[in-house]
């Protein structure tokens, strides 16, 4: 499936596996453990090696005893993976009746500003919390297209949505259309 490019080509949409991006970080949609899961933090850390887990509990022990909360992201380098960096968020738990958009968006700014921080100039997200954790695909869309506008207004950085099946890809280009995106090939 074809690459879209929006925001003057700083964001582009496919569909793929985001373990095998040759990219500055990639973000993983982990728990709040950091332990590893299902989904693609499994894949991430399959794909990252033992190494991982094992920086994970280090970031634990030291940074985050209680767990890494909602929003907030940590970075740990990317090991086996082609990207050099993992930066790991959390997304929200869907609820109905419970708006948890600010959350959701939280994930994507911090971890846009934690690349801007780490001089990262390409940067690959996974569709947080839309597989097990509940959102609504297309409530994401709609969240994720909003934080990327206003975050990608300065060129100093590239960000991939990396959709894991080609309905996903497709979704959200339909969303980015009915908002009013220009897109480009
Ligand atoms: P969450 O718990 O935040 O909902 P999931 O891992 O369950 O996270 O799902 C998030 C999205 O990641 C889903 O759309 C799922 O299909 C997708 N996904 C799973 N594996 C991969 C992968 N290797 N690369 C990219 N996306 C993936």
């Amino acid at each position: 499936m074809a690459t879209t490019h929006y925001m003057n080509g700083r964001l582009k949409v496919f569909c793929g596996d985001i373990t095998t991006l040759e990219v500055d970080a990639i973000v993983n949609a982990a728990n709040s453990s950091l332990m590893g899961g299902g989904g693609v933090d499994g894949a991430i850390h399959r794909a990252a090696g033992g190494q991982l887990k094992a920086a994970c509990r280090e970031l634990r022990r030291r940074d985050w005893p209680d767990g890494l909360p909602a929003g907030e992201v940590a970075l740990t380098e990317g090991f086996a993976l082609s990207a050099r960096y993992v930066i790991h968020t959390v997304g929200p738990v869907y609820a109905r009746g419970e708006d948890r958009s600010v959350t959701l968006a939280a994930c994507y700014r911090n971890a846009l500003a934690l690349a801007r921080r780490q001089r990262m100039h390409t940067l690959a997200f996974p569709a947080i919390s839309t597989g097990v954790y509940g959102y609504p695909f297309e409530a994401a869309a709609e969240v994720v297209l909003e934080v990327m506008a206003g975050e990608l207004a300065e060129g100093d950085i590239e960000v991939g949505l990396c959709f894991f099946s080609a309905d996903d890809a497709r979704a959200f280009d339909a969303v980015a259309q009915r908002l009013g995106h220009d897109s480009t090939a």
